[in-house]
Order: structure tokens, then C-alpha cells, then sequence
């Protein structure tokens, strides 16, 4: 077989649960603002990429809160920056202040952790779409959880092969009729007339449905 190496990624993320996309992308998010509070906090860009964006979005604000150990220091210094950069944009008080925060507060440029995250969804998607003829991958990924909505539809936007696409889709369809069909037993088991049935691999169709259609938590 013949992989690129986010086709290979791909390829080992294919045997984990859930969206492989979701999976590698939140790793390399991870990996990103580690790096970032870590190695690039005292880096000119890294200060102007966040001031320029107001601060991280929520989502990726909160990830390094939560997710990266001892970041409060490289916390601390990226925002201590940008609080005193919006202070200084805002001047002094008065009418002509109420203007001028509106524009200051309004972010002039992306979250770079989106950013980040764009290009690396964007990557995967293709090396997927790339590597749909090569039959051990496409097995490989037949066996998978599939591709979630959110990455299904950009996968769909990126620019390509209709042919990979439609082989794509034939794949998700199969996925998919599974996974409603797990659905289906797990309403069925739990209709009283049979909750002496044991539950199998439908157990956790519920959780594994609100993932295939909303994507991995964290992500967005
Ligand atoms: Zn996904
Ligand atoms: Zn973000």
C-alpha cells in the first residue's frame, strides 16, 4: 500500500472509535496550542495572531485551560498583552470612545488555532478522498466509524474526484445503515415486552449517533 503520511494516520485512526478525521484533527490541535503556550508564547507572531484575533475562540480558549497542563503562565502573558493592547485602543473616556470599542473589540483577524484546525481538516479530507482506490485502505475505512456530518459535507466541498466521492458516500451509506439500524434495536430492547433481551453493540448507538452527526466534542 502505497500512504502518504496523513493517509497513514489516517489508516491507524481507521481501527479507533469514532470519526477519524475528528480524532487526528483534535490530536493535532492539542499538539498546536501545547506547542504554541509552551515554545511560542514569547514569539512576536504568535502575540500579534492572538491580539489580532481578540483572544482565542471559546472553544480553543477554553481547551488550553483546561486541556494543557501549567499553561496558566503562557495564559498570563498572551492575554496580559492583549488586555493592554484593547486598553490602549480604547483611549480615554467619553462619547467617542462608544465608537471607537466597537470597531477595537471586533476581531481583525482568525483564531490561529482554528486556523490551524482548517487546514489540517482540510488535508486529511483530501488525503482521504486521495487514497479512496486504494482497496486495504478502503477496507480499512469501511470497517471504521465513518466520517461525521460537519467532516462528510467538507469533505464533499473540497475540490476532486466525483468518482472518490461517490465511493465515498457509497461507504458512509453502508455506515450509516448500520448505525440506524442499531438505533432501531436499541428503541426496540427497551419497549418492556423485551427488556429481558440483553443489549449488545446497540448499547451505545445513542452516544455514537450524537457523534457521527455533531462531530467529536471539543471540536467546534
Ligand atoms: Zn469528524
Ligand atoms: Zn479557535
Amino acid at each position: 500500500m502505497n500512504l502518504s503520511s496523513r493517509a497513514h494516520s489516517l489508516f491507524e485512526a481507521f481501527e479507533l472509535p469514532g470519526c477519524p478525521v475528528c480524532r487526528l484533527t483534535q490530536d493535532s490541535v492539542h499538539h498546536y496550542l501545547d506547542g504554541l503556550i509552551y515554545e511560542y508564547v514569547n514569539e512576536p507572531d504568535t502575540h500579534i495572531a492572538v491580539r489580532a484575533a481578540r483572544g482565542f475562540c471559546p472553544t480553543h480558549a477554553w481547551h488550553i485551560r483546561d486541556h494543557i497542563n501549567a499553561s496558566a503562565l503562557g495564559i498570563a502573558v498572551l492575554y496580559e498583552g492583549m488586555i493592554r493592547t484593547l486598553l490602549r485602543e480604547l483611549g480615554e473616556g467619553g462619547r467617542r470612545q462608544v465608537t471607537r470599542a466597537a470597531s477595537t473589540f471586533k476581531p481583525q483577524g482568525p483564531c490561529p488555532a482554528c486556523e490551524h484546525q482548517a487546514h489540517v481538516e482540510d488535508h486529511l479530507l483530501r488525503n482521504l478522498l486521495d487514497h479512496l482506490d486504494q482497496q486495504e485502505f478502503t477496507g480499512a475505512f469501511s470497517r471504521s466509524a465513518g466520517l461525521c456530518l460537519p467532516h462528510l459535507r467538507a469533505a464533499l466541498d473540497t475540490p476532486g474526484d466525483a468518482d472518490a466521492k461517490a465511493r465515498l458516500l457509497d461507504i458512509q451509506r453502508d455506515i450509516w445503515t448500520e448505525l440506524q439500524q442499531d438505533l432501531a434495536e436499541f428503541i426496540r430492547k427497551r419497549d418492556y415486552r423485551f427488556a429481558n433481551e440483553v443489549m449488545g453493540r446497540e448499547g451505545d448507538s445513542p452516544r455514537r449517533a450524537i457523534e457521527q452527526m455533531a462531530g467529536a466534542r471539543g471540536l467546534r
